[in-house]
This record gives structure tokens, C-alpha cells and sequence, in this order.
């Protein structure tokens, strides 16, 4: 499809069939975007007032959760720390009371395996999934990529590639989108890969970091050149974007940025990087305290990132914990955006488990399948050689009879049968030295992730 008329027509007709205000929100945070801090600021605590209000109104257990009266706004944006902090445990405990069932469109359930080995079931509705997707064109724009333009997504969630089916297809080539799954690289299907992209000729790429740097390596070894290919940008999401994947990426694309965003299924489209290299804020929509011991840290601090969406009326993620480290900043960015500065230090890492055959199995893929069992608390998956798995798994009540053998049973499914998995029920699982929990390890894949870099290096 012409850019032009995906992104003129097709992608607004679309928005407007899922009855989302996208192109709208978009066109006001193209010019919020150069509003003063001050405005801003005004902008948020409205909106803060607004998002309380329906809280406390519209749901049955955040007054109690809050411990305030339901009349009770905020007068100020400090007064937003009144409230208190959410955790995936509160969010669990009390998730059908904090559902708002009257908002517009209905809430939209969702469950993510989030971001400190714990799956969470929430909420969110058709306005914020409109202002994160405005929030992201936007900084897609800063990088001169124009709604509508060719993307493809290294993706792999397999749940939408299920989904992609030839209604899905259509659409994508409406849309001019294509969602590749990343899942199972290897020397033998990254050729495969790189002509789907050939033949697409995207002009950004969007996905995971780890996907997408192996996907480079693998290509290289094989002798494919990636800079034939019109690949403008590079965005990076989903996980930390660590410098040497910045590096192996950018290198095999002839130089291109490859750009950090920040976000996550729970929290939104939280901050971006532009093209002076700061990670803004997407203020208008979010509101980020950087939290140590209870207390906010100073600019250059490491503190608990701590998101308000201020556009999800369906379940308040006030004050929620989200589990990564990052650090608030007072630098004003010479690009003349006035919204907040941040850094990200550290968040998501997941690693890979190389299977017998020689893919590399993003470790997303075995998070899914644990993920849809009902009654795991925590779970991790450890990879000792090539051909043992081992998983852990801490239990609560809703965990099924077969639920251990569904675990082995789908993890042989996607690694090959050949492969040991055993699944074992432990009390509690320690998070690693660096304070971070992990939810897949494999030395076999930093070996063999080591290996190729020094290979590279050559
Ligand atoms: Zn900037």
C-alpha cells in the first residue's frame, strides 16, 4: 500500500472502526509536545484530578485501597503521593474491585508476565490504547517516520501470530505493517527471515533488542548484507538495549539509529528517546516519580520507576511499582521539548534457550506457555546445557492437577523432544545478584552469544 494512503486514510478509517481517538490524540500531542514544563504540569494535575475522580467514583475498592474519602482530589501534583504505591500483589488482590465496568468501550482484559516474575491479569480501555499508540507515532515522527510508512515488527508474541490469520494479513498489508516472529532464529531460517523483509521493505524496524541483534549476527554469518535494505531507524522496546546491541544493529544496517523507548504492557508508552538523545517523557499521558526507600530521588538517582497512566480509566495504575530502576533528570534537551528527562538503568533482560537443532528460542516463548496456566506465582527457567531444561515454579491456589505436566509438556513442544525438562515446585525464588529478577537463564546462550561477538570482533 502507498504510505500516503495508509496513513491519510486507511490508518484513521481503521482507528475510527475500533472507535479509538487515535489521529485525534495524535494531533494534540503533536502540539502539547512543545508546551512549557509549567503547561505541562497544569495539563497533568487536570488530568490527575480527572483519573482520581473516576477512581474513586467509578470503582469499588480504590477509596478503601487509597484509605481517602470519595470526594478527595488532589490540589497539587505533590498531592498525588497521598495515594499509595501499587504492587502487582495489590493490583491481584483487589482486580474485580478496581475495574472501572462503566468506562467507554468496556475494560479490555489483558495478562502480561510483567517485569518481575510475576504474571498479572489487569485492565486497561480503549482510550489509553489510543494515547499510547498516538504517544508512539509521535515519536516516530521525531525520527522521520510518518504514519502509514512501512514498519516491520520482529515480534513473536505467539499468541498474535496465532491470530494471523488472512483477515490479519490483509490488514497488515492495509496498514503497511509486518509482524515477523523472531522466536526461532538460526543459521538455517535467518535467510528465510531477511527476504520476508527484502520483499516488504520496511522503512523502520520495531522489537525486541535481543531479537533483533541476533537476527544481524545470524545474517552476517551467513554471509546475507543487510544494507541493501531501505531500513531508515531502528526502534528498540520490550527490554534494556544494551550498547553492543546498539552497536551490532546499527553496523548491520549501514550505520541507521537504533532508538531506545520505554514501556510496558501495564505501565503505557512511558518515555522515548529523540533525536538528541534524551529520553522524554511522555508527559501528557504519564506521570513518573522515581521512588527509593518510599521517598522520590533526586536527579542522577537510582529509584523504583513508579507510573501513573493518566488516560486508563478502566483500572488505576496510580502510583504502580513497576519493578525497573531508572533515574529522574533536570537536563533540558536541546531539541526544545520541555517533557520530562529520564534514564533507564536497568529493566527487562530475557535470555535465549538454544535448542538441539540450533535455534534460538527467544525466552518469551517459554514465558508464554507458563504464563497461561492459572495459580503460578513465580516461575523461572534455567537452561544448564543444551539438552536440560530446568523450571521453577512457586504455586497458589487455581493451579490445575495437570499444570506441572503442561509445563513440561508445552516447553518440549517448543525446544524438541529430545530435550530433559523437569518441573519442580519450590517455596520461593531468589532474584540474582544484581537485584533483578530473571525469568529465563542460559548459559549455554551467553556462551554461545560471547562466542559470536568475539567472532565479530575478528
Ligand atoms: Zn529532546
Amino acid at each position: 500500500m502507498w504510505p500516503v494512503v495508509a496513513g491519510k486514510i486507511l490508518l484513521p478509517l481503521h482507528e475510527r472502526l475500533m472507535r479509538r481517538k487515535t489521529f485525534r490524540y495524535y494531533h494534540d500531542l503533536e502540539l502539547s509536545q512543545w508546551f512549557s514544563s509549567h503547561r505541562l504540569r497544569e495539563l497533568q494535575l487536570i488530568k490527575l484530578q480527572e483519573l482520581v475522580s473516576v477512581a474513586l467514583k467509578n470503582t469499588d475498592a480504590y477509596a478503601d485501597l487509597a484509605g481517602v474519602d470519595k470526594p478527595w482530589l488532589p490540589e497539587s501534583l505533590e498531592d498525588l503521593r497521598k495515594l499509595p504505591l501499587l504492587d502487582k500483589a495489590n493490583i491481584s488482590t483487589h482486580r474485580e474491585g478496581l475495574v472501572n465496568r462503566a468506562v467507554p468501550g468496556g475494560p479490555i482484559r489483558y495478562n502480561t508476565g510483567g517485569s518481575s516474575g510475576e504474571p498479572l491479569i489487569f485492565y486497561f480501555d480503549k482510550r489509553r490504547q489510543a494515547y499510547d499508540k498516538a504517544a508512539r507515532m509521535r515519536t516516530h515522527q521525531w525520527w522521520g517516520i510518518r504514519p502509514g510508512e512501512k514498519e516491520a515488527y520482529i515480534w513473536g508474541s505467539p499468541v498474535e501470530l496465532s491470530k494471523q490469520d488472512r483477515i490479519k494479513n490483509i490488514r497488515d498489508w492495509i496498514m503497511n505493517e509486518l509482524l515477523l516472529s523472531a522466536f526461532d532464529l538460526s543459521e538455517q531460517s535467518v535467510g528465510w527471515f531477511v527476504e520476508r523483509l527484502r520483499r516488504f521493505g520496511p522503512k523502520c524496524l520495531f522489537g525486541y533488542p535481543s531479537s533483533i541483534s541476533l537476527m544481524c549476527q545470524l545474517a552476517k554469518r551467513v554471509g546475507l548484507d543487510l544494507t541493501s535494505l531501505p531500513v531508515q531507524v531502528v526502534f528498540s522496546t520490550a527490554e534494556v538495549l544494551y550498547d553492543h546491541q546498539k552497536e551490532i544493529i546499527s553496523r548491520s544496517f549501514g550505520g541507521v539509529p537504533v532508538v531506545n523507548g520505554y514501556g510496558s504492557r501495564e505501565g503505557g508508552f512511558i518515555a522515548h528517546e529523540c533525536p538528541e538523545g534524551r529520553m522524554h517523557i511522555t508527559s501528557e499521558n504519564v506521570i513518573v516519580e522515581f521512588i527509593k526507600d518510599g521517598k522520590p530521588v533526586g536527579p542522577g538517582q537510582d529509584g523504583e520507576i513508579v507510573v501513573t497512566h493518566l488516560d486508563n480509566y478502566a483500572m488505576p495504575f496510580i502510583r504502580y511499582q513497576t519493578g525497573d530502576v531508572g533515574q529522574p533528570s533536570d537536563e533540558t534537551c536541546p531539541c526544545g521539548r520541555e517533557l520530562g528527562v529520564m534514564k533507564v538503568v536497568k529493566g527487562r533482560t530475557t535470555d535465549f534457550i538454544i535448542a538441539p537443532d540450533g535455534r534460538w528460542v527467544h525466552g518469551l516463548a517459554l514465558i508464554y506457555v507458563i504464563r497461561d496456566i492459572p495459580g503460578v506465582r513465580q516461575y523461572q527457567i534455567v537452561q544448564e546445557d543444551v539438552d536440560s531444561i530446568r523450571v521453577r515454579v512457586v504455586l497458589e491456589d487455581g493451579f490445575p492437577a495437570d499444570g506441572l505436566e503442561r509445563i513440561r509438556g508445552g516447553i518440549t513442544e517448543r525446544i524438541g523432544a529430545e530435550v530433559r525438562v523437569d518441573v519442580e515446585q519450590v517455596s520461593e525464588i531468589d532474584q540474582d545478584p544484581s537485584g533483578k529478577f530473571r525469568h529465563v537463564i542460559s548459559q549455554v546462550a551467553r556462551d554461545r552469544s560471547m562466542a559470536m561477538r568475539l567472532d565479530d570482533a575478528r
